[in-house]
């Protein structure tokens, strides 16, 4: 399996830099010819600057949505001269009969034609890896890439360095080396990691099963054929498929190992029918296949993590000598799956202002799994990682996320400076605001940072804004600012402009000083 992961890094760099689903004909209204794709590039080139419409500029179709009313949203993929143009990626809005209805985008910045790198791939890769703190080492993958930011493109190499961190979590660094000067313009990681424990306390539930051989499998047939795999303290490959002879999976005691696979199961189970049920997703891709999960990674493994090259969910069993329960709780396991529909949606790049709204994106969907469930074992809370800790102290609040000791509660410019998992902070206090409002209530005591007072919607409402906005409008490079726009388009699409909710989502992003 590391070397499976070392080697589908490449994956994982495709699916943020390049194309990673062939364009595929999508059905057009009556009386417009073309498939989506086809007319969505047609129509950004001629709405658009000179930049998207020049000569070598090429895309590929990374999905499509369509709305009741028969607007398409089609996602694109940017090259520029065959070569992927990182944070160009673009969604096209076609309302009913191909009719422009905008783009929306991080920047439009026109790449130089055909430039020349004067750093060796080899050089690259030698920079890159002095890059990471993982040991074990090893680049699996590099590319030349056209890496836009408000400046315009540069020329540089997206280098994938592989490893171990000393906690026992994979590694796969995207280190983007300038391929001129040498100097390393960004890196990201693509196995995202939580500082998270979860508990075992989500009681007898049901989970799916299939008989075969005389024996039960963990393996749910209803939702996608999600498998759970023991890896029995190892870190690399599937281990083995959890299989009961009674169709009785765990005790509910840590003495018994199927405990936490259960939890797993359950875990995966209950963000399938979040996603499916709440917002009409079937499946983190939405192509009806589930991811698999993975319980008893290493020996007192106090994190959890997915990674978008195996497809897959991994849990620790934590340390219980420090405190740390397995962390397989139901707010874990959505969050780690919303890391995956992240990526397959607007793919949120896991560094400055995008890495935390992509954090939040998983705090969030975290949460309303939790809420979703209902379970009376684990009640829905806007904490996260409250079930794992021994203590009962959260990993981050959303009320009040400076109260974790590191996480800001406003927005500032120099907010993308910190780790992804406190720059979540102004964005998790505004879904907070906008679904719970100000002030105290039985969920927590939430201030704002202008002095307003703000009414909240319910998570319902605040939910349904926040998946529209990151499935159709937000892009890889989205700001704070950007953040601001989405979830206002995405209010007037559901409930109108100057609705209660579209006015709710101005004033909970005024109340955490983006404006
Ligand atoms: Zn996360």
């Amino acid at each position: 399996m590391r070397r499976t992961t070392l080697l589908s890094g490449l994956a994982t760099a495709a699916l943020l830099a390049t194309a990673a689903t062939a364009p595929t004909a999508a059905a057009a209204a009556p009386g417009v010819s073309g498939d989506a794709f086809t007319r969505a590039v047609a129509q950004l080139k001629a709405h658009s600057g000179a930049g998207l419409a020049a000569d070598g500029q090429s895309f590929t179709l990374r999905q499509i949505a369509t709305d009741a009313d028969g607007t398409e949203h089609v996602r694109l993929n940017r090259y520029s001269d065959g070569l992927p143009v990182l944070g160009g990626d673009v969604v096209v809005h076609l309302g009913k009969g191909n009719v422009w209805r905008g783009a929306s985008q991080s920047m439009a910045a026109a790449p130089q034609r055909a430039p020349k790198a004067k750093l060796s791939q080899a050089a690259a890769s030698r920079i890159a890896l002095a890059a990471s703190t993982a040991t074990g080492r090893t680049v699996s993958g590099a590319q030349l890439v056209h890496d836009a930011d408000q400046a315009g493109t540069t020329l540089a190499y997206e280098v994938v360095v592989g490893g171990t961190y000393a906690d026992g979590t994979p590694s796969e660094l995207h280190v983007l080396v300038d391929a001129s000067t040498g100097t390393i313009r960004d890196s990201w990681e693509g196995v995202v990691r939580e500082g998270t424990g979860n508990t075992y306390h989500s009681g007898s539930v049901s989970v799916g099963s299939v008989l075969s051989g005389g024996t039960y499998q963990l393996n749910d047939p209803n939702r996608g054929s999600g498998k759970t795999y023991d890896l029995n303290g190892g870190t690399s490959g599937t281990g083995t498929l959890v299989t009961s002879t009674s169709n009785v999976f765990g005790d509910g005691t840590l003495a018994n190992r199927q405990t936490t696979a259960a939890d797993a199961a359950y875990g995966a189970a209950t963000t399938w029918d979040y996603y499916k049920n709440v917002h009409g997703r079937n499946g983190i891709r939405n192509d009806g296949v589930a991811a698999y999960s993975r319980v008893h990674y290493s020996t007192n493994y106090v994190n959890a993590f997915w990674s978008d090259s195996c497809f897959c969910m991994t849990y620790g069993d934590g340390d219980l000598s420090q405190g740390w329960e397995p962390l397989t709780s139901l707010d874990i396991a959505g969050h780690e799956m919303s890391h995956g529909v992240t990526s397959n949606t607007a793919g949120l790049r896991y560094s400055g202002e995008s890495g935390g709204l992509n954090e939040a994106t998983s705090d969030i969907f975290g949460t309303l799994v939790e809420f979703y469930a209902n379970n009376p074992k684990d009640p829905g809370d806007y904490q996260i990682g409250v079930e794992v800790k021994t203590n009962g102290v959260p990993l981050r609040y959303m009320d009040k996320p400076s109260k974790d000791g590191r996480s800001a509660d406003c927005w500032s410019s120099s907010l993308g400076r910190l780790d992804v998992h406190y720059s979540s902070g102004p964005a998790n206090h505004f879904f907070y605001l906008l679904a719970v409002g100000s002030g105290s209530s039985a969920y927590g005591n939430s201030p704002t940072c202008n002095g307003s007072t703000v009414t909240g919607i319910g998570n319902a409402k605040a939910g349904a804004i926040w998946y529209r906005a990151l499935t159709t409008y937000m892009t890889s490079r989205t700001t704070y600012a950007g953040a601001r726009t989405a979830t206002l388009s995405a209010a007037k699409d559901l409930y109108g402009t100057g609705s209660v909710e579209y006015n709710t989502v101005a004033a909970a992003w005024s109340a955490v000083s983006v404006n």
